[in-house]
């Protein structure tokens, strides 16, 4: 197959981990814990499950190709005009509109070491050239992120927080950082677990897209909204960026269950504000546990805390897996020591915990 496009073959594929029922098939086991994807132990909430079930007598026909509810929905909820609102197919489809729509080959983007795994996948599946800044304490390290910027740069990704790192940025720095950027050059601010986090100068960059037009900000609803499985997300933008990427996106690219779901759950504050307490409960369980164990992590502000075991993760992986326990090797993301797991409902925190201590132990 030589005759595919040159750049394909230099191309990582992102390694989804195995299905559950699968593994737990090779295990031998029926109630394995898997706390490997970020996702909310709680689920949808209540709002959700019933537009759900009201939607399902329409499945037979064609989604709302344009979003019209849901794009209202999201622009109400976010007091900006529909027409800066652009849908995927879960956020990492908005990543790769943003990165059919501004890269090409000769192109490049930028983004941090350990930042999220997309990143180099969608710009390198079009041709363009992935730039990587070294991190700093496992963050982002934005001097050097713009020591890479140059006149070729049209897009940077910045992960706030960062996955699978947990770390983040604070309102002011990312700001003066954004508006140092040259304006030929899109700044993607991707905001996936953004709900989770409760320091008090953590930014919600939706403010500034008024200021900056080449900010491009994305949130989703596989995090704290509980619909991984249905596959939505969006970004919010300039209008002017968001007819672009909406040329470029696929028709009937958010599914009608998916529409439905995200347009309940955007009300369902109770569920967010439930969903946003388990995770700090949680959270406190793993710390204090990993405290009290000697076990070093990166201290996380997301839903998911990567621990450092101190040598090669795959065999305590492995380890893990015998007992039942899913979590996320990050080797990929050039971790190959650590591990993530994400927080999930205290029982199933207490198992990993368990394990944990056992293995490591
Ligand atoms: N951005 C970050 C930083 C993430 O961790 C994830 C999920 N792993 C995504 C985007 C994509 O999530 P989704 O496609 O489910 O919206």
């Amino acid at each position: 197959l030589e005759f595919a496009a040159p750049w394909i073959s230099g191309l990582t594929p992102y390694v989804p981990g195995k299905p559950l029922s699968e593994l737990e098939r090779e295990l031998g086991i029926q109630d394995a814990v898997k706390l490997a994807s970020n996702e909310n132990p709680l689920g949808p909430g209540p709002k959700a499950r019933a537009a759900l079930a009201e939607a399902l007598a329409e499945v037979g026909r064609y989604p709302d190709g344009g979003g019209f509810e849901l794009r209202r929905a999201l622009a109400e909820h976010h007091g900006l005009p529909p027409q800066a609102v652009t849908l995927g197919n879960g956020s990492n489809d908005v990543l790769d509109l943003i990165a059919r729509t501004f890269l090409h080959p000769g192109a490049e983007s930028v983004f941090s070491e350990y930042a999220f795994a997309v990143y180099p996948i969608a710009t390198q599946s079009v041709g363009a050239t992935a730039r990587i800044a070294p991190a700093r304490d496992y963050g982002h390290d934005l001097e050097a992120i713009s020591r890479l910027i140059n006149e070729q740069t049209r897009v940077v990704w910045i992960a706030n927080p960062n996955n699978p790192t947990g770390t983040w940025l604070a309102a002011e720095t990312l700001r003066a950082f954004i508006g140092s950027l040259p304006k030929t050059c899109i700044v993607v601010v991707d905001e996936a677990y953004t709900e989770y986090v409760e320091a008090p100068d953590f930014p919600d960059a939706t403010h500034w897209l008024a200021t900056f037009p080449n900010l491009i900000v994305t949130r989703t609803f596989s995090k704290v909204h509980g619909l991984a499985g249905l596959r939505v997300g969006y970004a919010l933008s300039d209008p002017a960026i968001a007819e672009l990427l909406n040329r470029v996106r696929q028709p009937f690219n958010v599914n009608s269950l998916a529409q439905a779901a995200a347009i309940a759950a955007l009300s369902d504050r109770e569920h967010v504000r439930a969903s946003v307490e388990l995770n700090r409960a949680g959270m406190r369980q793993f710390t204090q546990a990993f405290a009290e164990l000697g076990i070093s992590y990166i201290p996380s502000v997301g839903n998911f805390i990567t621990i450092d075991c101190g040598r090669f993760a795959g065999p305590i992986n492995e380890s893990l897996l015998k007992r039942g326990i899913i979590v996320r090797p990050v080797g990929n993301y050039g971790l190959p020591n650590h591990l993530r797991v994400s927080v999930g409902l205290e029982s199933e925190n207490a198992r990993c915990i368990a394990a944990l201590a056992e293995v490591l132990g």
